[in-house]
């Protein structure tokens, strides 16, 4: 059975991953706004594997005899500068998410919960690939620039 204060954390990051599909998915438009259906597309797909991880960590709370829970989700940004200053804002989002994994990491070693430890082992990997996505796409499009960007756009529109 699941600690108390471990479910406590891991429904707050349930909340925590809806909150990134959201914000991915409110990227999604602002791309669609702009005219770029390939970024729009690949958000999609971001936003959809945010909510996958809220699933999986409920199941995993119910799983342990504990109860998943929706807590309350705050509102997301609406508005970038540019298709550079989201995918910049993905990968400084991402930083913070790895830091969330990393912390509840730490706090199931508090409660000397193996199960946990190893269960969210799978995200603090998943993490390392979240980041080096995200900081690649920006490195391409600072070296691509302004025109380059529509074929950057394509490409992505075609991730599965
Ligand atoms: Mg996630």
């Amino acid at each position: 059975m699941i600690s108390e204060k471990l479910q406590e954390a891991i429904n707050k990051q349930i909340a925590a991953e809806i909150w990134s599909a959201n914000l991915y998915l409110s990227m999604a438009f602002y791309f669609d706004k702009e005219g770029f259906a390939g970024f729009s597309h690949w958000m999609k797909k971001q936003s959809q594997e945010e909510m996958e991880h809220a699933y999986t960590m409920a199941d995993y709370v119910i799983k342990r005899g504990g109860t998943a829970k929706v807590y309350q989700i705050d509102a997301v940004p609406q508005e970038w500068e540019s298709p550079l200053n989201a995918f910049e804002h993905v990968y400084a989002h991402e930083c913070k998410v790895s830091q969330l994994i990393n912390d509840l990491v730490d706090l199931a070693s508090s409660e000397r919960d193996k199960a946990t430890q190893d269960f969210l082992w799978g995200f603090v990997r998943e993490q390392v690939e979240e980041e080096a996505t995200a900081s690649g796409i920006v490195d391409r499009i600072k070296k691509m620039g302004a025109t380059a960007i529509f074929n950057l756009d394509q490409q992505y529109g075609a991730r599965q």
